[in-house]
């Protein structure tokens, strides 16, 4: 059970941030500010989607990434209206943007990990290696998988893999965090010490950091017909990173024959 200085931190925590300047899309906490998370190198190699930066909510914890994607989803692509017609698989959920997105009523909504130890997961999550989807083709109306593929050595292959689970016209939101100083992507096979990474990529566990030029070429290499949706500016209320681009991958339609 929590202490009483735990809840007396909860509160002044909440008490130091609240505000008008900002509106929790999740929780509806008003916040002048958020809270600090996030490493300082990454700022240091000019990613965007990560960095020490002012981004977690003091009341539910989502960071602007998170935050950024139910807006669009909701609020852009307003997806709550077809739902009933929607199938969707959310990689790696984040868990505020689950708890939202299970309460929407989907077709199907399949919540998928690559089960890590000492990290836990919401009850009902499918143990899942995008490298190897168990899911037959065109299994999707729409794929989550933010934050993921910059984990993965075979990222051709977990992007054959998504679109192939993706339904022809079907989308998936495809977040990485992106070197706005380098076009090309920096990835080396041979680096595998956590702290080299680090220095490298930004994070001790990341395989590369994406150019900003390599990553959209990438998608579209990999068959998807690549939009970047450039929304966060209608969003700024709700603590949203303006630099951050929606990377929107369309399987395109079957051709007439
Ligand atoms: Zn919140």
């Amino acid at each position: 059970m929590p202490s009483l200085t735990h809840y007396a931190k909860r509160i002044q925590k909440l008490v130091t941030h609240v505000g008008f300047r900002y509106q929790c899309p999740f929780c509806s906490f008003l916040a002048s500010d958020w809270m600090w998370a996030g490493s300082e190198i990454e700022n240091e190699l000019g990613v965007i989607g990560g960095g020490k930066r002012r981004t977690l909510c003091p009341k539910c914890y989502s960071r602007d990434r998170e935050r950024l994607i139910y807006l669009f989803l909701t609020k852009s692509l307003e997806i709550q209206k077809s739902a009933s017609n929607l199938r969707v698989l959310h990689v790696a959920p984040e868990i505020q943007l689950f708890k939202k997105l299970k309460a929407i009523g989907f077709d199907k909504y399949v919540y998928s990990d690559y089960f890590m130890p000492g990290y836990s997961y919401p009850a009902g999550t499918v143990h899942m290696d995008i490298t190897q989807i168990e899911f037959p083709d065109s299994s999707f109306d729409l794929i989550l998988c933010n934050h993921v593929l910059e984990h993965i050595p075979s990222v051709q292959v977990a992007l054959s893999e998504l679109i192939r689970v993706l339904n022809p016209g079907g989308r998936a939101i495809l977040q990485v965090p992106i070197s706005s100083k380098n076009p090309e992507t920096i990835e080396d096979p041979t680096i595998t010490d956590p702290t080299e990474r680090l220095q490298k990529y930004g994070q001790w566990d990341h395989v590369r950091l994406f150019g900003h030029l390599a990553y959209p070429e990438l998608l579209r290499e990999s068959g998807f017909e690549l939009e970047l949706v450039p929304v966060s500016q209608d969003f700024l209320r709700f603590g949203v990173n303006p630099k951050e681009l929606i990377y929107l991958a369309t399987k395109p339609n079957l051709s007439p024959r």
